[in-house]
C-alpha cells in the first residue's frame, strides 16, 4: 500500500522532477506544478524555457548526480545517450567518490530536464498542472501543510498529505513561514558575483585535434574569465566564458570572439589551448543566439533549525541550497536529495504511527538528514567561493567577517525567542 495519498511537488525543473520520482514510489498521486507546461513530446521537449532562465547556460552534471539519477530512474543514462547526451571520452573510475567528480556524459541541460520530464511523467499516478503556486493551505491550527493554492491555472487548490517546495532560488516559502508561526530560516551565503554568457556552437570534425573532447582557459589579467568549449550532446559544442568579482564576459558572439582574439598568444599551457581554442571557434558555426546568466553566489536556507516549522512541507534542490554555478554541484545535490526524500517517505511506511497524518514526522528529520548531505558540497563550494577577489559572507542577508557554523545557529534562534 502507499506510504502516501497526494503529494504535491511545485517546480519542476531538475530538482521538482526527481522529487516527483522519489515519491511517485510510494504515493498514490503525485501532482507537480510548474508555470511553464511540461511538454514531452516533438522538439520543444529539449528547448529551454522561461521558468529556467540558466538553463542555457553550461550545465555540467557530476557523477554522484548520474549515479542518484539513475537509482530513481533506472535505465535514464541510456536514455540521455539515446537523445543525444555525448559520452565522455576520459571517464572517472570511481563514481562514488567525491560530489566533484565529473560524470560521464556531456549534456545541454535542456536535453537532461527533457529526458527526465519524459521518464517522469511516464511513472504511474503522476499528473502535471500549469500554474504558479501562490500559497500554502494548511489545517485550522495552521501547523500541518494540507496543500496549496494556485495562481493562474485551471486548478486553483490542490490538497495533499505532503508539498515539497522545489520552486528554486525563486521559491517564496520562507516569506510563508511566518504566517504559519514558524520564522523564515536563516541563511548562509556568499556574494561573488558570477556571470555566464554560453553559445552552442557546431563544429567541423577536423576542428579540435584526435582524442581532445575539451579545451579550458583559466582566468588571466589579460582576459579575466574561464573559457570553456565542450561537447553537449547532440553534436554540438558550447562555449562557455564566465566571469566573477563582477568581471562580465560580453553578451554578444563578436564580443566572445574578440576575447576570444585577445587571449595571449602562447607562453604557457593556456597559451597553446588559447590557440586551439580560436582555431576551432573560427571554423565553427552558431547555433542560436549567445545565452546569458548571473548568480549573486551561493544561498542556504537552513531549514532544519526553523523552531516550530510545519508538517508536510519539505523543501529540496536550490529552494534548499543553491550552489554558486561554477562547481557544477546543483542538480547533483537536487538528485542526491531526492533519493534522500524517496527513503523517508519509504521509512514512514514502516513506522508504527498510529494516529499519525500521512507525513507526520516528515518534516524535520528529512530537513536535518539533508542538510548534512548538503554539508560537505555545501563546504566545497565556500571554501572556493571565499578564495575569490572581493568575495563576501552572508548571514542572512547581511554581510559578515565570518560565517558561523550552521549548527550553531539553530540554539541561537531558540534562544532569540
Ligand atoms: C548560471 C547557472 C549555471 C549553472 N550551472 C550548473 C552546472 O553546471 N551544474 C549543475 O549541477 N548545476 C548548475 N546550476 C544550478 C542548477 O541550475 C540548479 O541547481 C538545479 O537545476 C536545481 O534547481 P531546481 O530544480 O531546484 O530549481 P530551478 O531549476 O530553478 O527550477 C525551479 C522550477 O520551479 C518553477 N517555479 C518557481 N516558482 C514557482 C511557483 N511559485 N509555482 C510554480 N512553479 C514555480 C520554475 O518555473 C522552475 O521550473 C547552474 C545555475 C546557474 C544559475
Amino acid at each position: 500500500m502507499a506510504v502516501l495519498g497526494h503529494a504535491v511537488v511545485m517546480g519542476g525543473g531538475v530538482a521538482g522532477l526527481l522529487a516527483a520520482a522519489a515519491l511517485a514510489e510510494h504515493s498514490e498521486k503525485v501532482a507537480l506544478v510548474d508555470r511553464d507546461p511540461m511538454i514531452v513530446d516533438g522538439p520543444e521537449t529539449f528547448a529551454p524555457r522561461r521558468g529556467v532562465p540558466q538553463g542555457e547556460t553550461v550545465h555540467r552534471l557530476l557523477a554522484v548526480g548520474e549515479t542518484r539519477m539513475e537509482q530513481l530512474l533506472p535505465g535514464v543514462r541510456e536514455d540521455l545517450l539515446a537523445a543525444g547526451a555525448t559520452p565522455r571520452a576520459t571517464v572517472s573510475r570511481d563514481a562514488e567518490a567525491g560530489i566533484d567528480t565529473p560524470g560521464t556524459l556531456w549534456l545541454h541541460r535542456p536535453l537532461l530536464e527533457g529526458v527526465l520530464r519524459q521518464r517522469v511523467l511516464a511513472l504511474p499516478g503522476l499528473e502535471t498542472v500549469q500554474g504558479a503556486v501562490g500559497g500554502l493551505l494548511t489545517s485550522e491550527d495552521g501547523r500541518t501543510v494540507t496543500g496549496v493554492s494556485i495562481r493562474g491555472g485551471e486548478t486553483p487548490e490542490l490538497h495533499a498529505d505532503l508539498v515539497v517546495d522545489a520552486a528554486g532560488r525563486s521559491s517564496r516559502a520562507g516569506s510563508w513561514m511566518p504566517g504559519l508561526g514558524a520564522e523564515r530560516p536563516r541563511t548562509l551565503g556568499t556574494r561573488v558575483h558570477v556571470a555566464y554568457t554560453c553559445q552552442r556552437l557546431r563544429l567541423p570534425e577536423s576542428a579540435l585535434s584526435a582524442g581532445l573532447e575539451a579545451v579550458s582557459i583559466p582566468p588571466s589579467e589579460a582576459v579575466p574569465f574561464t573559457i570553456d568549449l565542450e561537447p553537449c550532446g547532440s553534436g554540438e559544442h558550447l562555449l562557455a566564458v564566465a566571469g566573477t568579482s563582477r568581471n562580465v564576459p560580453p553578451t554578444d558572439l563578436p564580443g566572445l570572439l574578440d576575447l576570444i582574439a585577445r587571449l595571449p598568444a602562447s607562453e604557457d599551457g593556456a597559451g597553446t589551448n588559447s590557440a586551439v581554442l580560436r582555431r576551432a571557434v573560427e571554423v565553427a558555426e552558431p547555433v542560436g543566439e549567445p545565452a546569458a546568466a548571473k548568480a549573486a553566489g551561493a544561498h542556504r536556507q537552513l531549514w532544519e533549525s526553523v523552531v516550530d516549522a510545519p508538517e508536510g512541507l519539505v523543501h529540496v534542490g536550490d529552494a534548499a541550497a543553491m550552489f554558486t554555478p561554477l562547481y557544477g554541484q546543483g542538480m547533483a545535490m537536487a538528485a542526491v536529495g531526492a533519493v534522500a526524500l524517496r527513503d523517508h517517505v519509504a521509512a514512514l511506511g514502516t513506522a508504527d504511527r498510529a494516529g499519525a497524518g500521512a507525513a507526520d514526522g516528515l518534516a524535520a528529520p528529512f530537513q536535518q538528514a539533508l542538510a548534512e548531505l548538503l554539508d560537505p558540497a555545501w563546504e566545497s563550494t565556500l571554501a572556493r567561493d571565499l578564495s575569490l577577489p572581493g568575495a563576501e559572507r552572508l548571514l542572512d542577508g547581511a554581510a559578515v567577517e565570518e560565517l558561523p557554523d550552521r549548527r550553531d545557529l539553530a540554539p541561537a534562534l531558540s534562544a532569540s525567542r
